[in-house]
């Protein structure tokens, strides 16, 4: 037997009420900031993901899906950030008035091991905002990523912020760290013996427990929780937590938080499940200014975010499928199938038995599959008339057919 492909799932039929839902809420919340929905292709250049999500992270060095098609290498996006970049530059969307806010949802691929809340394809939604450099576009996005988890109905979530500085002051304070650390090179493990001289700022970012030991050491510590970045970024972080804290946002700062991607700068923030076990990011954003530029597109200050759907899933309460409005019970099988068509034009969705089994087991389908029967029986399609049941209460009455009120 062929089998799903390991780190893959189907959404079966039962699960589509949650994704549904998922889905209409995204719309709905970021609708309200006038954001405005893109779909972007699957599959793009490679050489995008590598410059554009950055070729010293584990997504560009392990994770891709890359494969050759008429000598050009394309790549399964293992995130939408860079394909979003990609069409905004191409589209020529910098000429449109600022901001320009985005959202998306859709599959990614990421060969990593799967576990619990990680999977080889993935679902995301997120956001982009383009054009604005102020923290103003910081907190919006950040209320965008908290009222859509409460539209959810998660609310027992926690924000954690970060200011990754910007190129100048980020440079002293990678050499610092570098320098602290140089003592320790031989005892790290080999991913973050290359992230030293490659991403010196992903060491924080270690999942090794013999590496967060050495990070935790006094010396190493002073470093990293010293307040290293420059006025001007400063004053850019103060801002968005002046704004954080008069919406009534709680967060709290987390130096360690460094983030996956190379193109970040400034404001980084992750949101965080306590109910989701060891993988328990829902959300991961920031800001990067430099990136719409390296990409080869005008100089464009952006921020965003992306939150795993499944993890989301997981935290939501299951959503019930609804019932049919109505179904058919009619031992005629052509006047049942006309009289169905008939609904269906009216907007009522319906079924009848295709196999036109007796009566009662008809009836007993019903109850199970929708919230009225409507029952055609000789006398009623005599008369043209048509008997409807309220499965929950019982209650039944005959009245015209084209008097059809299933309230
Ligand atoms: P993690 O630390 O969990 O690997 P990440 O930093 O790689 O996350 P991002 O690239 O920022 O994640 O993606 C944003 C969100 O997408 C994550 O917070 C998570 O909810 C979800 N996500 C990322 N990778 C996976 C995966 N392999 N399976 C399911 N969800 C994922
Ligand atoms: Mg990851």
């Amino acid at each position: 037997m062929i089998k799903v492909q390991k780190g893959t799932k189907d959404i079966l039929p039962a699960e589509m009420p949650l994704w549904h839902f998922m889905e209409a809420k995204a719309d709905e919340v970021f609708s309200k900031y006038g954001a405005k929905e893109i779909r972007t292709p699957i599959f793009e250049a490679t050489e995008l993901f590598a410059r554009g999500v950055g070729d010293t992270t584990d997504i560009v060095n392990k994770e891709m899906y890359t494969f050759e098609k008429s000598e050009r290498s394309l790549t399964l996006r293992p995130e939408n950030t860079a394909g979003v970049v990609r069409s905004f530059i191409e589209n020529g969307m910098h000429r449109l008035s600022a901001p320009v806010k985005l959202w998306y949802k859709g599959p990614m691929f990421r060969y990593e091991r799967p576990q619990a809340g990680r999977q080889r394809q993935f679902h995301q939604v997120g956001v982009e905002v383009f054009g604005i450099k102020q923290p103003t576009a910081d907190a919006e996005v950040i209320l965008m990523a908290v009222n859509y988890l409460k539209a959810l109905g998660l609310n027992d979530l926690a924000v954690e912020l970060n200011s990754l500085g910007c190129p100048e002051c980020r440079e002293v304070f990678k050499t610092k760290l570098k320098e602290v650390i140089k003592p320790h090179l031989s005892e790290l493990c080999p991913d973050c013996q290359a992230r030293y001289e490659k991403n010196p700022l992903r060491l924080l970012d270690c999942k090794v427990e013999e590496c967060k030991e050495i990070y935790a050491k006094p010396e190493i510590q002073a470093v990293i929780q010293s307040d290293f970045i420059c006025e001007e970024c400063a004053d850019h972080f103060n801002k968005l937590k002046e704004y954080l804290n008069a919406l009534n946002i709680n967060y709290s700062i987390n130096k360690l938080l460094v983030r996956g991607l190379d193109y970040y700068n400034r404001t980084v923030f992750e949101i965080k499940s306590n109910n989701l076990g060891s993988q328990n990011a829902v959300c991961g954003g920031g800001r990067y200014d430099s990136l719409v530029k390296n990409l080869g597109g005008e100089d464009t200050p952006a921020i965003g975010f992306a939150m795993g759907m499944e993890r989301l899933a997981s935290l939501i309460r299951e959503k019930e499928d609804k019932k049919l409005d109505a179904f058919i019970v009619c031992n005629n099988p052509l006047e049942a199938v006309k009289f169905a068509e008939e609904l269906r034009q009216q907007g009522i969705n319906c079924e009848f038995d295709l196999t036109n089994k007796k009566f009662v087991k008809q009836l007993e389908k019903a109850s199970k599959v929708a919230r009225f029967a409507l029952i055609l029986g000789e006398d009623e399609i005599a008369s043209n008339q048509v008997t409807i049941k309220n499965l929950e209460t019982s209650e039944q009455k005959t009245v015209e057919r084209n008097n059809i009120d299933l309230q």
